[in-house]
């Protein structure tokens, strides 16, 4: 294929003006991309070998460990299963911390694997507040707590410092999903007392999906090692951790994938991981007091707000999925409504990875037309100002 037809392809496949504004996937930048199609290399090679050691250095940092990194193909939802079967023996007690569909999700794969599931249940929109998870963990012992740093389906983060407190001199893992957090919020899985990490590869680490990334600590290895016997073959990390004496993973890994997440922690660095933090926090700040301005109330409270997902609900009279289809009607602009519990009550967006001000701005323009469209009575340029007045340095609402 030459480049002109190449450039017809891509032509056909994605609409002129396209804006993928998802909560994840996100927009790969170019640089990635160029990095994802490079020549493939044997896998167990020394060339591909320095990828993966350079994708761990590089991850260190942003994860803030110097536990064991491995990298397994597969979705989120696979690390998450994975972080499971890897620890439980049939039946034994996990403790899900459960504020929105991730967090079900958690319950789901534990009762799949046959653990002994219960769940602090927590209103959709709302934190967990740690104290009622302390006095779940003083009533019986468990063998794990899982929990979702940063929950996709409400916008809301959870303090996992404040858990890794409860459960530190325990031998209660915790186990944290921060698909969505990683990379744009801050996870210190070390200092916080995180037991499994787990990371996928296309939201803030701004690759394609494919790849999970899970960061195990010496406590979960013990666990691993001798106490888990729920059957486990890919998943299961005595092999990754076998293969990874040799700087290989233990079954043929998504090798492009791998050199667009190397790509992607390159720009990280550049940019400095505190510095990328900041702008995803400076980004859904000024996202979040836009949708204010324009009518549209903010689900999460103010002290948990997540700076990678903002979640905003749809005024009385409308429904989320209208205002979805009329942005991607008028402007190929894909944002996401909620597809379970807040069904037609939110609409989504990321400020994942390479989010800049224009971005955020084009966002709000749209939202304020595509709102008057339906026929809510919205101020002209509202959302924009308020978002600029953030982006110019003013108080974050
Ligand atoms: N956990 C969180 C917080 C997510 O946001 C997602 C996906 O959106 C997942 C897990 C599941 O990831 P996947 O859809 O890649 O399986």
């Amino acid at each position: 294929m030459n480049a002109d037809q190449f450039a017809a392809t891509t032509a056909k496949l994605v609409p002129s003006g396209y804006r993928l504004r998802l909560p994840g996937p996100t927009t790969v930048p170019e640089r990635v991309r160029q990095a994802l199609a490079l020549p493939l290399v044997s896998h167990r090679g020394p060339e591909f070998r320095h990828v993966l050691a350079d994708c761990m250095s590089k991850l260190r940092p942003v994860i803030g460990t110097r536990a064991d990194i491995f990298f397994i193909g597969g979705s989120g939802t696979a690390g998450m299963e994975a972080a499971l079967v890897n620890v439980l023996a049939p039946d034994d007690p996990v403790l899900v911390v459960n504020c929105g569909q991730f967090g079900e999700r958690f319950v789901s794969i534990g009762r799949e694997l046959g653990a002994d599931v219960d769940q602090v249940e927590v209103a959709w929109g709302e934190a967990p507040d740690p104290a009622a998870l302390a006095a779940r963990l003083k009533a019986k012992r468990y063998r794990a707590v899982a929990c979702v740093h940063n929950e996709s389906s409400t916008g809301v983060v959870t303090d996992i410092a404040a858990i890794g407190a409860l459960l530190a001199g325990t031998d209660t893992l915790l186990i944290v999903d921060s698909v969505s957090g990683l990379g744009g919020i801050a996870m210190r899985m070390d200092e916080w007392g995180v037991d499994i990490l787990v990371a996928a590869s296309q939201k803030c680490l701004m690759c394609p999906p494919g790849l999970v990334v899970m960061a195990v600590s010496e406590k979960a290895m013990a666990v691993i090692e001798k106490a888990a016997t729920v059957p486990r073959f890919y998943f299961d990390l005595r092999r990754a951790k076998a293969a990874g004496k040799n700087g290989e993973t233990a079954f043929t890994p998504p090798v492009s994938l791998a050199y667009g997440l190397r790509e992607a922690l390159t720009m990280m660095h550049e940019e400095s991981v505190a510095q990328v933090l900041q702008r995803h926090s400076r980004m859904a700040a000024a996202l979040q007091a836009g949708c204010i301005a324009l009518g549209l109330a903010l689900l999460p409270p103010p002290h948990a707000i997540s700076a990678t997902v903002t979640v905003a609900r749809v005024p009385d009279g409308l429904e989320g999925s209208a205002i979805v289809r009329q942005m991607y009607a008028q402007y190929k602009t894909v944002i996401a409504g909620q597809r379970t519990k807040l069904h037609n009550k939110v609409i989504r967006l990321g400020t994942m990875g390479a989010i800049t001000a224009p971005d955020v701005l084009t966002d709000l323009q749209q939202l304020e037309d595509t709102l008057r469209s339906l026929g809510q009575p919205v101020r002209a340029g509202a959302g924009t100002q308020a978002a600029a007045a953030v982006l110019a340095g003013a108080e974050r609402y």
